[in-house]
């Protein structure tokens, strides 16, 4: 069964095709750029005889027929990388790796998509299921406008596949934790730092004293995070600071812990008198909880794998993906079923040229037997 996969997949010139799509810049803030690659994207989808269709702005929802509950495929073609990247950082092929803006996260990952299902149309081997490939624009900035036709799409569907990159070593994502993301803000009372200290209520010295307090929230038992990732206060060298403002970023495993940490927060008050403070946000992306579905998931992938001669690992990992939403649905979800590679949203992002023949024969094999 796979031997066929495999033969049509190696004349597949795929380091040409994602050369090819990294050197679109496709900043999620930047409606013209991600506009551009939109268009590509399309045609892509349109050539592989799907039925295409904007969900939202800026959304692509392309759709196959068939009999049944969907599988759903989650990517995402925006980058967090500001238009002129390319000027810096090159699209460039070195040895058996690509580099270049978003080649992992995650132009790789739609590529794989994309050319799994033109192999299992090529071969006639389309599965049993319909297949809803979406692709967003916004995932990088915590997917604000797709969250809500990620989640209608997913409680139609039987299993969700995100195409997100593989871990170290190929291994897939059955488990991903909560992202929490909280602004502090804290107010005092300005006065002159040198004739009238006394009147002044620095909100600095509270951020001080409440960075420590967050910081002792951390507990690696629970697997929570919490870091204080942005600070900042004051106005000038001789004013006792009557503003100051912290961006707190919080990891959890569970959501009963994204919860322990929220009422954690709500009831916190300040340390210095007369100073107030204020915690705004929430969790942004819920825990994507490794549930027996999804073990079983991983296991139907990993045999998969063992024909291809791919040894899967699971794992889990910090990070949150749009894979989070459709998991806390109860929807059975899969990640980091992308190529693999590494230095994600950094200078070195590339990917291993080597891993897009197996992943994407993996890939097909997965639309073909769910
Ligand atoms: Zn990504």
């Amino acid at each position: 069964m796979s031997d066929s996969l495999i033969r049509y997949l190696q004349d597949i010139p795929f380091a040409e095709e994602l050369a090819a799509w990294a050197s679109f810049e496709t900043c999620s803030d930047d409606p013209d750029g991600l506009a551009h690659f939109r268009h590509v994207l399309h045609s892509r989808f349109a050539s592989l005889g799907a039925s295409v269709e904007l969900e939202g702005d800026a959304h692509l929802l392309a759709r196959w027929p068939g009999k049944g509950k969907p599988i759903l495929v989650l990517g995402h073609y925006d980058t967090v990388y500001p238009r002129g990247t390319l000027a810096i950082q090159p699209v460039e092929r070195r040895g058996d790796q690509l580099f270049g803006p978003g080649v992992v996260d995650m132009k790789g990952g739609l590529l794989i998509g994309c050319v799994a299902i033109q192999v299992l149309r090529e071969l006639e081997r389309m599965g049993p299921r319909p297949i809803w490939f979406l692709c967003t624009s916004d995932e990088e900035l915590g997917s604000p406008t797709s969250r809500a036709a990620i989640e209608k799409l997913a409680q139609q569907s039987a299993v969700a596949l995100v195409l997100e990159a593989a871990g170290s070593g190929g291994a897939l994502k059955t488990a991903r934790k909560g992202v929490g993301l909280y602004e502090l803000a804290i107010m005092g009372r300005a006065a002159h730092a040198g004739v009238a200290p006394e009147q002044g209520r620095s909100a600095l010295l509270e951020l001080a004293h409440q960075i420590i307090w967050l910081h002792e929230l951390n507990d690696a038992a629970r697997g929570t995070t919490v870091n204080v990732c942005v600070a900042s206060g004051g106005t000038t060298t001789n004013v006792i600071p009557a503003e100051a403002r912290a961006a707190v970023n919080v990891r959890v495993r569970t959501i009963a812990e994204g919860e322990r940490i929220a009422a954690a927060l709500a009831a916190r008050r300040p340390i210095v008198e007369d100073v107030t403070l204020r915690f705004t946000g929430g969790l942004n992306r819920p825990p994507m909880e490794r549930t027996p579905a999804i073990a079983a998931l991983f296991e139907h992938a990993r045999r998969l794998g063992c024909d291809l001669g791919l040894e899967l690992e699971e794992i889990a990992t910090g990070g949150g993906s749009d894979g989070n939403f459709t998991a806390a649905l109860g929807i059975p979800t899969l990640d980091g079923l992308g190529p693999v590679g590494g230095g994600a949203h950094a200078l070195h992002e590339h990917v291993d040229l080597a891993s897009f023949v197996p992943r994407t024969a993996l890939f097909a094999r997965l639309l073909e037997t769910l």
